[in-house]
């Protein structure tokens, strides 16, 4: 089979000057391709893979000398040839698609170009205006132009919420939409918003944090952060609402050695008769040991009609970039069980016949989740939960409905910050002077 050269490279060599520095970024590469022929040019980052194909395109700025001592392209040699000829080459016969997302808008911008100059060189018009009509080449360049836009638009988008949020207003790009309590039209309508968190102790405010998650979650590590960071104490324990009950957060505390006083996602929900009679819930199933077929012992769960399910492997996920493990007990059978409608999950008589009962279980999380919901229904944790209530949510009370401030001052997380700062000085000393005037007594609770 006779083989065809498309690119034959010789001492290719691209140097770069300015007035203070020269770099020489390729030194005198040699590579031939052939037709058909898929070539990969390897190396490290900074190499000069790129400037040696930009250097054969002839599209690097100015400043680059790019000298050969033959660069054969389809037999006609590109050292040879005028700037235009090399021009009407790009993009009809020779490319380049970039390898880096963000630049990969240069290619599209590039097609659009190309499409533009081909037209020209086809004698072409695009016109413009009403009653004009299109030729096919120039509809497909201005959608190439929409879709860049749109690009474009993604891009700036992507840089502002940086990976930590889906959306941001216009107004104020540090703003993100959020859902608000204050629902005038009762339509769950999104309202930019920061999401503002206070930490309290002895009736005093110690922390504010000024976020723009639309969840409570990740504030408590920040707390924590800034707690260690700023104050001479160690924690002991952390009181806090279901919106900071994850298992991170509880992970966090049990390393930090904090105990967790965090109400569960299902506090209300675990007194209710259906929660307790959900068949299908690993939590209402019996843990056993048991030995397994081959004499190991190992944990499983009987069902409501009297079946083992086995731990038959640990799954791990990864959640946020976290490991989560999963322990799977499976039921070697259901078959005949007259409770499967109740159990299995999204049972259908008709397709689910064969269909056996499988658990996925994270116990360490449930472990985590047991130990803070013993701290909340103790003597101390009932007490603290009162106290939680009155402080932390009495802020917020006194902030909107005394003080009539439902609405930031300033735009941008930073400003944002200083005011509530400058609020937060303003109300720890009013409370100082109320409690060393006798105004304020501390609270005392009991259980009832
Ligand atoms: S469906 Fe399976 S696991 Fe559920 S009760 Fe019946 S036998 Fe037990």
């Amino acid at each position: 089979m006779n083989s065809e050269k498309i690119l034959e490279v010789h001492n290719l060599k691209t140097v770069f000057k300015s007035r203070d520095y020269r770099v020489e970024a390729v030194r005198g590469v040699d590579f031939s391709v052939e037709k058909g022929d898929i070539l990969g040019i390897v190396g490290e980052s900074g190499s000069g893979k790129s400037v040696t194909m930009k250097s054969v395109l002839g599209i690097l700025p100015e400043n680059a000398d790019v000298s050969a001592d033959k660069i054969l392209f389809n037999n006609k040699n590109l050292t040879e040839i005028d700037a235009e000829s090399y021009r009407k080459l790009r993009g009809k016969e020779m490319t380049m698609i970039f390898q880096d997302p963000l630049t990969a808008l240069n290619p599209l911008l590039k097609v659009g170009k190309q499409l533009e100059e081909l037209a020209k060189e086809e004698g072409v018009d695009f016109v413009h205006g009403k009653g004009k009509k299109k030729s096919d080449i120039q509809r497909l360049s201005e959608l190439f132009m929409d879709y860049k836009n749109k690009l474009v638009e993604y891009k700036n988008s992507l840089g502002i919420m940086t990976n930590t949020r889906h959306s941001y207003s216009k107004t104020d790009t540090e703003a993100t939409f959020m859902r608000m309590k204050e629902d005038h039209m009762r339509n769950g309508q999104l309202k930019p918003a920061y999401n503002l968190q206070f930490a309290s102790e002895n009736h005093y405010i110690i922390h504010a944090l000024v976020s723009q998650d639309r969840t409570d979650y990740s504030s408590l590590e920040q707390i924590v952060e800034l707690h260690n960071q700023s104050l001479d104490t160690k924690l002991d324990k952390v009181i806090a609402d279901s919106g900071y009950a994850s298992e991170h957060n509880l992970s966090l505390l049990e390393e930090e050695n904090i105990r967790p006083f965090i109400k569960l996602q299902n506090h209300e929900q675990k007194k209710k008769r259906s929660y307790k009679e959900d068949i299908g819930k690993y939590y209402n199933m019996k843990k056993i040991n048991v030995r397994n077929a081959k004499g190991k012992l190992i944990t499983a769960y009987v069902c409501h009609d009297n079946r083992i399910l086995e731990e038959i492997k640990e799954e791990v996920r990864i959640v946020k970039g976290e490991e989560r493990v999963y322990k799977v007990f499976q039921s070697a059978s259901c078959e005949g069980c007259l409770y499967k409608e109740d159990c299995l999950y999204n049972y259908n008589k008709d397709t689910d016949v064969e269909k056996n009962k499988i658990l996925r279980v994270n116990e360490r999380y449930q472990k985590l989740k047991e130990q803070s919901e013993q701290n909340i229904l103790s003597d101390e944790g009932i007490i603290d939960r009162q106290i939680r209530s009155i402080m932390a949510e009495g802020y917020f009370g006194d902030m909107k409905g005394n003080r009539k401030y439902r609405r930031f001052h300033f735009r941008g997380l930073e400003k944002i910050n200083k005011e509530i700062l400058l609020y937060v000085i303003g109300i720890n000393l009013m409370k100082y002077y109320r409690f060393s005037k006798g105004l304020l007594k501390k609270l005392e609770l009991k259980v009832a």
